[in-house]
């Protein structure tokens, strides 16, 4: 097979795309926010030999789950406002071995480096979403503003919190009817955060850390950029009413996010609405 030029490859372009773009929200300042985009074989191959390793590293946990498993991730300490000028310098193409312990590096990290360093979050995440959706592709996690301002102020109840945000604006509760799932605060880069993360991702595709950032899982780069985009909004416009009149003189009232979820056909999260009134 003849091997294409990589650069012209859909989920490099979609790489820089979305790299720049939260860069450019503010969300991804120096070296924040990671992002994995899981690629079949075949894409690949029409743009690298996917049986050339040119570096095998433990993982130091085990994922027999992604064995085989190939995966576009960004690199530790990269800057995403540099990807879209050299992306073979600050993302890595690698596939999970066999006995999944270890990463084999296919592309990138030119200049040398690690993929990021929230590689166990992604990794166990993208276990947890494949179970649930066979065609979950990317798990992007970002330092969106407002979400993580709400966290100063909120109750970090993940029902409450999904409920203040269902509350915002009238489509979210039709793009993300799972809601949100809030862990405690962690140490960044553990594998402890990647485990309570994907516990969470097995009924939620938004996971919020706190004082820290937003993880969000989608079978397409726009599908987890948008869903991430509409929690961030929603945030925002809860600060912002917040700080202009703290007690609401209105807001989206239950009955009313019931008829949503009949008009779209979504099923709220359980246990977060009061009864519905049916006429
Ligand atoms: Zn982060």
């Amino acid at each position: 097979m003849k091997i294409h030029n990589i650069y012209e490859a859909p989920f490099i372009k979609e790489m820089c795309e979305a790299t720049r773009n939260l860069w450019h929200n503010g969300w991804a300042e120096r070296n924040g926010g990671n992002i994995s985009y899981r690629l079949d074989k075949e894409e690949v191959a029409f743009y690298l030999d996917v049986e050339r390793v040119i570096d095998e590293v433990d993982l130091g946990f085990e994922i027999k789950e992604l064995a085989g498993r190939i995966f576009l991730v960004s690199g530790s300490g990269k800057y995403f406002k540099n990807v879209w000028q050299n992306p073979a310098d600050n993302l890595v193409i690698l596939k999970i071995s066999e006995d999944g312990r270890k990463y084999q590096v296919l592309w990138g990290l030119e200049t040398g480096g690690v993929p990021t360093s929230e590689l166990a979050s992604h990794l166990k995440c993208h276990a947890v979403r494949l179970q649930q959706d066979p065609e979950h592709r990317v798990i992007l996690h970002t330092h969106s503003i407002a979400i993580s301002a709400m966290t100063f102020i909120h109750d970090l109840d993940e029902d409450k919190f999904t409920k203040t945000l269902w509350e915002m604006i009238t489509e979210c509760l039709v793009v993300f009817p799972d809601g949100v799932a809030v862990l405690p605060w962690m140490v960044a880069g553990t594998v402890a955060l990647g485990e309570a993360s994907a516990a969470k991702m097995s009924d939620s595709r938004i996971v919020i850390w706190p004082h820290h950032g937003i993880m969000g899982a989608g079978q397409t780069m726009d599908d987890a950029f948008g869903l991430v985009e509409t929690a961030e909004k929603a945030a925002d416009i809860y600060m912002k009413a917040k700080a202009a009149a703290p007690n609401f003189k209105q807001k989206i009232t239950d009955q009313q996010l019931w008829d949503l979820a009949d008009r779209f056909g979504v099923v709220p999260k359980a246990g977060i609405l009061s009864e519905r009134v049916t006429q």
